[in-house]
């Protein structure tokens, strides 16, 4: 699956949206991805889990392991290209943590799928969780890697689209200076 294929796909989702946006790192932006807005078609989702299940099957995944909620849909979808289980880690008291009675064996060969990937923060909070339960972590993937490569993992890291962001501090946002309203990402559809 090509970078252009899957961009295609954001845009024929509106997924891809221009404009203003205050991201969750509170930095402002002039573009963002929303995710969700692909996924909430299954054929789409089904044909970037597909995507994705292309370039991590060589790494041996037993179970696909997605932090919740943005990884679950993607982690379902890889998880029926590579034909394993998926099950997902969710925030208990802040921390991440397997419920509903997921559990991994040690020594289980586990992939971490996300939807993005910026700080890759989550990604290795959802690799914690799996070390703690004695599992092997194999490796880590996304739809879209917003890191600039700079996700530093110590496992293989794939993506579908590497996405250079623009971000601009909220005092000093040439957006903000043209007096263009700034929005939360999600708060509007095109
Ligand atoms: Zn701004």
């Amino acid at each position: 699956m090509t970078e252009a294929e899957v961009l295609t796909i954001f845009r024929q989702s509106s997924a891809l949206l221009e404009g203003h946006f205050r991201l969750s790192s509170g930095l402002h932006s002039p573009g963002y991805l929303q995710c969700a807005l692909v996924l909430q078609h299954p054929r789409e989702a089904e044909t970037l889990g597909a995507g994705l299940g292309a370039l991590v099957r060589s790494l041996g995944a037993q179970t696909v392991l997605s932090p919740a909620l943005g990884g679950i849909v993607i982690g379902q979808e890889v998880g029926r290209a590579l034909g394993v289980r998926a099950i997902f880690a969710e925030r208990q008291e802040g921390m991440l943590a397997l419920r509903r009675g997921f559990a991994l064996d040690p020594g289980e060969r586990v992939l971490v799928v996300e939807d993005v990937v910026t700080t890759s923060g989550s990604t290795r909070e959802t690799m914690d969780v799996a070390r703690a339960a004695g599992a092997v972590v194999v490796g880590a993937c996304a739809i879209v890697d917003r890191s600039g490569g700079k996700q530093g993992l110590d496992v293989p890291f794939h993506a579908l689209l590497p996405m250079e962001v623009t971000t601009y501090q909220p005092d000093d946002c040439p957006l903000c200076r043209q007096g263009i309203p700034v929005t939360k990402p999600g708060s509007r559809v095109k």
